[in-house]
C-alpha cells in the first residue's frame, strides 16, 4: 500500500461518469496504474544515418514482437482465449509490412529518426481509423497507438512490461489499458477496470467483457481524482463510478452486485452452448470479418468460426500486392486465433465497388458487371496464384477452407480450379506443409450460379449464398444506389426462390450450404432462412447474440410454418407481412 492510502475514507461521495465498458458491479479499493508514457524523441538525421535508423526500427519491431509472443505464451496459462488472441493480433500489427514500409519511407524522405517516423505513421493511421464511420474501426486507433508505444519503448530499450502487483483484489484505474498490460489480471486479482479513454469497442472493454470483469471506460480525469487505495464502486452497466461511497450506497450496490453475478452466470452458460432452436436443432452462427483483428470480436460475440473472411482488404491502399509470405502469415494468425473453430477464406473480391489500385484496372462502363473477383484473378493469374498458395499453406495451422467469389459459370469454376491445382502442386513441390484435404467452395451470388446450383454442387465442396450481390444482380439494382434501396429486398420472392434452389441442391448433393450476406443478420430473415432449411449462417459479429436469442425462442415447426406462408407470397411486402404475422410479437418483445 502506498502512503496516504485509506486517508480519503472520510471524503464526500463523488459520482464520476464514463461509458459502460463491461457490465457488472464491483466494490473495492483502487489500484492506480500510471504508465507515464515516454515522450517521443524528435531528431533530424543525416542521409548517412538513414540505414541505421531503419535497422533500429526493425530491431524494435523484432524485440516487441518477441515480447508480445512471450506474453502470449505466459497468457496461455492465465488468460482467456480472447486475451491471447488480442496479443496475437498485436503481434501481427507490430510486424505489419505496411508499417515498416511507411516508417522506412518517412525516415528516407523526411530524414527523421525512427521514433519520430513511427510516431508520424501511427498518428496518421490512428487518425484515419478515427475518421471512419465504423465505431469498431475507429476504436482500433487505440490499438495502433498502443502498438506504436510498444515499438517505441523497444527502440529506446526501455521497460515494456507493466506488472500490477496487489496482494488483494483491486479495481484497476489507468489512463488506458492494453491486453499486454492486463495479462495475468484474472478475475481473482482484478475486481473491475476503469480507464480514462476508450469506448465500448476498445480492447479494454472487449477484454473486460471476455474476462467478465466490470469496466467503465472514458472516465475523463479519473487519474487526477482517484488515488491508490480509495474506495470505489464501479457500475459497468451504467458507466458510472462512485468514489468514497457512503455506507448506504455501499449496501445498495452490494445487493446489485450479487444480483448481477447471478444473471451473469446464467448468461455465460447460455453463450457457451451452441446456438439452437427452442426445439433443439443446431444452427451454426459464424462471423464475417474484413481485418484479422475482427476475429477477436467474432469470439467475444460467441460466433462459432468465421464464415467469410473478405481478404480483398489486404490489397487496399498499397501499390504492390501483398506477398505470399505476408498473406500466409495473416491467414495463419487468423486460423490460429480461431482454432479449433473454422475459418472460410474468400479469395480477393476486387472490382465492382471494391476498387484497388494494385491492379490498375481499366475504367469500365459497368464495373459491377466487369472485371471483378475471380474474373480478375483469371486475368492476373500471377497475383491470384500467390494468394492461393498463401491460403493453401495457411491450412496447416487451423481449420481453413477456401471460397471463390462471383462464380458465374461452370467453365469459370473449372478454369479457377486449374489454377488452384497448380498452386497446390507448387506448395507440395516446395515441401511445405498443408492440410491433407482442403475444402474448396463457391459463393453463390450471381443468379446463374443459383439457377445451376445442382450442377455447381457437383464441383464445389460447399456453397455460400451472398445475398448482397444476389439481390443486386437478380433485381438489377446497384447495391450502392440508395434511391433504389426500396427495390433491393432479400424478401423478394425471386431471391427466395433462388435461395430455395441452392438449399435443395445442397441437400440433394450432400454439400454444406451457408448464407453470408447481410440478410443473415436480420433476425426476421434468419427465422425465415432456418424455416427454409438453412442450418448455417455468417454475419457481422455484433449481430450474432441477437440472432442466437431469437432462434432460441422458436421451434422448427414454427419457422417451417412461417416459411411455408411466406413462400407463397408474390411480393417482398407480402413476404414481410407474412413473417410479421408469425414473428412480429416475438421480435418486438425481444
Ligand atoms: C454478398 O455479396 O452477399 C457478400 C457476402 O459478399 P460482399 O458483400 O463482400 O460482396
Ligand atoms: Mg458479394
Amino acid at each position: 500500500m502506498s502512503e496516504g492510502e485509506g486517508q480519503r475514507e472520510t471524503r464526500a461521495e463523488v459520482a464520476l461518469s464514463g461509458l459502460p465498458g463491461s457490465p457488472g458491479v464491483a466494490l473495492g479499493k483502487a489500484a492506480v496504474l500510471n504508465l507515464g508514457r515516454t515522450g517521443v524523441v524528435h531528431r533530424h538525421v543525416q542521409a548517412s544515418e538513414v540505414p541505421e535508423e531503419i535497422e533500429r526500427f526493425k530491431r524494435g519491431v523484432a524485440k516487441s514482437a518477441a515480447e508480445l509472443r512471450e506474453l502470449s505464451a505466459k497468457a496461455h496459462k492465465s488468460a482467456t482465449k480472447i486475451e491471447i488472441s488480442v496479443l496475437e493480433a498485436y503481434t501481427l500489427m507490430v510486424e505489419d509490412e505496411l508499417l515498416l514500409a511507411d516508417v522506412t519511407r518517412r525516415v528516407e524522405t523526411e530524414l527523421v529518426c525512427a521514433e519520430w517516423a513511427l510516431d508520424l505513421a501511427v498518428t496518421e493511421m490512428a487518425a484515419t481509423l478515427r475518421r471512419s464511420n465504423d465505431a469498431y474501426l475507429a476504436e482500433r486507433s487505440h490499438d495502433f497507438e498502443f502498438v506504436g508505444a510498444r515499438i517505441r519503448q523497444a527502440i529506446g530499450g526501455g521497460p515494456a512490461d507493466v506488472v500490477v502487483d496487489t496482494s488483494e483484489p483491486r479495481i484497476l484505474v489507468a489512463h488506458d489499458l492494453s491486453p499486454a498490460e492486463t495479462v495475468g489480471l484474472t478475475r481473482d486479482k482484478v475486481l473491475a477496470l476503469v480507464t480514462e479513454v476508450g469506448t465500448r469497442t476498445s480492447h479494454t472493454a472487449i477484454v473486460a467483457r471476455a474476462l467478465e470483469i466490470p469496466a467503465v471506460v472514458g472516465v475523463a480525469g479519473a487519474l487526477s481524482r482517484i488515488g491508490n487505495g480509495d474506495s470505489l464502486i464501479v457500475d459497468g452497466l451504467r458507466g458510472q463510478l462512485l468514489l468514497h461511497p457512503r455506507p448506504e450506497t455501499t449496501a445498495e450496490y452490494q445487493t446489485r452486485a450479487a444480483r448481477f453475478r447471478d444473471i451473469q452466470r446464467l448468461r455465460r452458460e447460455a453463450r457457451d452452448r451452441p446456438s439452437k432452436l427452442g426445439s433443439g436443432e443446431l444452427i451454426e452462427l459464424r462471423a464475417n470479418i474484413e481485418i484479422p483483428s475482427e476475429a477477436l470480436a467474432a469470439l467475444s460475440h460467441g460466433a462459432r468460426g468465421i464464415g467469410l473472411y473478405r481478404t480483398e482488404f489486404l490489397y487496399v491502399d498499397r501499390t504492390e500486392p501483398p506477398t505470399e509470405e505476408e498473406q500466409y502469415d495473416t491467414y495463419r494468425r487468423v486460423a490460429e486465433i480461431m482454432n479449433p473453430l473454422s475459418v472460410t477464406l474468400r479469395t480477393f473480391d476486387i472490382g465492382g465497388d471494391k476498387f484497388v489500385s494494385v491492379f490498375q484496372m481499366p475504367s469500365e462502363m459497368n464495373p459491377a458487371l466487369g472485371l471483378r473477383a475471380v474474373r480478375l484473378g483469371l486475368a492476373r493469374p500471377e497475383i491470384f496464384m500467390t494468394q492461393l498458395r498463401a491460403m493453401i499453406r495457411a491450412t496447416a495451422h487451423g481449420k481453413l477452407r477456401i471460397m471463390l467469389p462471383m462464380i458465374a459459370s461452370l467453365g469459370e469454376l473449372f478454369a479457377v480450379k486449374e489454377l488452384y491445382e497448380q498452386a497446390l502442386a507448387d506448395v507440395d513441390r516446395r515441401g511445405l506443409p498443408r492440410a491433407e484435404h482442403i475444402s474448396l467452395g463457391i459463393m453463390v451470388e450471381v443468379p446463374s450460379a443459383a439457377v445451376l446450383a445442382h450442377e455447381f454442387a457437383e464441383h464445389a465442396e460447399f456453397m455460400s449464398i451472398g445475398t448482397n450481390d444476389l439481390v443486386q444482380y437478380t433485381l438489377a439494382v446497384d447495391r450502392s444506389t440508395p434511391e433504389l434501396a426500396y427495390l433491393a429486398s432479400y424478401f423478394d420472392p425471386a431471391i427466395l426462390r433462388l435461395i430455395q434452389n441452392v438449399i435443395a441442391a445442397g441437400k440433394d448433393k450432400n454439400r454444406p450450404v451457408l448464407l453470408c450476406g447481410a440478410m443473415a443478420s436480420d433476425p426476421m430473415a434468419a427465422l425465415l432462412l432456418v424455416g427454409m432449411g438453412l442450418r448455417e449462417m455468417s454475419m457481422e459479429a455484433a449481430a450474432v447474440p441477437e440472432v442466437r436469442e431469437v432462434l432460441a425462442n422458436v421451434t422448427l415447426e414454427q419457422v417451417e410454418r412461417a416459411a411455408a406462408d411466406a413462400l407463397v407470397e408474390r411480393t417482398a411486402a407480402g413476404v414481410t407481412a407474412a413473417l410479421t404475422r408469425h414473428f412480429g410479437r416475438l421480435l418486438s418483445e425481444g
